[in-house]
């Protein structure tokens, strides 16, 4: 099985058939992300028509100051939502600082209903990943995915030692930077996935669909000079250690705990 454990379902428009065709047909499980609740609902939706995609809540950095007033509101979703995401901080696209306090709040939000109920979080880092270290430090999470890590070494070796997984994407078909991030993980630590389709579309113009995933697969066993079979195994086992007897990935979500099964 492969694992996608970071994309948006929910923004393929007339083509969310074909994308989970392919999800079905090479068996990716998919983690689909929310950006806000619109997405949510629609992600939801998608997630009933295929086992092997779960939707996930959480507020985007970007979509921070709609949501920072109201934030309450929120609390009886996030804990519907078995995994938090996508959450995080960026200091990068956003470039209006007066943005960055409402960013703060949401996430620190999130951060607080994750570790009070114990919730693995897909987590946004784009440019503010020393912040997103220390929030991380300060509430004490214990899961997460930090997804298309593009910072500073230095935080990386931190956050590796802090015990995060990581996923790589497309992008390390690509960058310089993001194959030393690939080089340098521990094997243990490393997850996939595609942030389709906008991922693929911001690379090249054309949006992704779920098998890039495949090509992913195959940049990480050149560069880590293995087999595709060994990363495919790889992030399946670290996959299925990440959500080991996690509660909120088994009585309600019945159709996971048969793919869990099928991944032991
Ligand atoms: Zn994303």
């Amino acid at each position: 099985m492969l694992i996608d454990a970071h994309s948006h379902l929910d923004r393929y428009e007339n083509t969310v058939q074909s994308a989970l065709g392919e999800i079905t047909q090479h068996t990716i499980f998919t983690i689909s992300n929310s950006m806000d609740l619109p997405s949510y609902k629609r992600n939801l939706k998608i997630g009933e028509m295929c086992e092997l995609v779960l939707p996930t809540f959480g507020v985007h950095p970007w979509n921070a100051p709609e949501y920072v007033e109201h934030l309450e509101d929120l609390s009886t979703v996030i804990e519907q939502s078995p995994i938090i995401g996508e959450i995080g901080l960026d200091y990068h696209f956003v470039e209006d600082t007066s943005q960055y306090p409402a960013q703060q709040k949401v996430f620190e939000f999130f951060l607080s209903a994750a570790k009070e109920q114990g919730k693995i979080i897909n987590v946004h880092t784009k440019g503010a990943e020393k912040k997103v270290l220390h929030l991380l430090n300060r509430y004490d999470i214990q899961r997460s995915i930090i997804h298309w890590y593009s910072g500073p070494l230095d935080v990386f070796h931190e956050l590796v030692a802090r015990g995060v997984y990581f996923t790589i994407g497309i992008e390390v078909l690509r960058a310089e930077h993001i194959k030393t991030i690939a080089r340098e993980l521990p094997a243990n630590q490393l997850l996939t996935e595609t942030d389709n389709p906008g991922g693929l579309e911001w690379l090249t113009g054309t949006p992704g669909m779920p098998a890039v995933i495949k090509d992913v697969i195959e940049a990480l066993a050149k560069l880590r000079k293995t087999t595709t079979e060994d990363i495919m195994q790889t992030v399946q086992t670290n996959f299925l250690r990440l959500i080991q007897n996690d509660p909120w990935l088994s009585t309600p979500y019945a159709r996971l705990d048969s793919e869990i099964n099928k991944l032991k």
